[in-house]
């Protein structure tokens, strides 16, 4: 099975291991939360229009960052790329998330979508 790579969202270039982490930041996952909760109060009911839906926030979006690219020095949630590189470690990971409150918040789903795709890709 092929290693996961992660390239770090500021400078580009991959990341090995313990050089830096995966991470999606609380602050901003707390904003989006009431984000979420003021378009629900502005939108109330179980079926929206396209353009309500359009509306909604955004997920707070998990980057890859070297240690010295990250200018939060690892504010949290982040996960090591070294404990990132294979899919059961993804799989592995993500059950732990499926227990946080937040992870809606967070563009997670994505993040696993990529990867399947990228593995998808280099084994063609
Ligand atoms: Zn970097």
């Amino acid at each position: 099975m092929e290693e996961i790579k992660w390239d770090c969202a500021a400078c580009g270039f991959e990341i090995a291991d313990r050089d830096g982490w995966v991470h999606v930041r609380m602050s901003e996952v707390m904003v989006q939360e009431g984000a979420v909760r003021a378009w629900h109060e502005k939108y109330p009911g179980p079926s929206h229009s396209l353009s309500e839906i359009s509306e909604f926030p955004d997920p707070v979006p998990w980057n890859a960052l070297h240690e010295v690219c990250d200018p939060t020095g690892g504010e949290p949630y982040a996960i090591g790329v070294e404990d990132l590189r294979t899919a059961w470690d993804l799989i592995e990971w993500t059950v732990q998330l499926l227990e946080k409150t937040w992870l809606d918040a967070t563009n997670w789903r994505e993040v696993l979508r990529r990867k399947h795709h990228e593995a998808q890709s280099s084994s063609e």
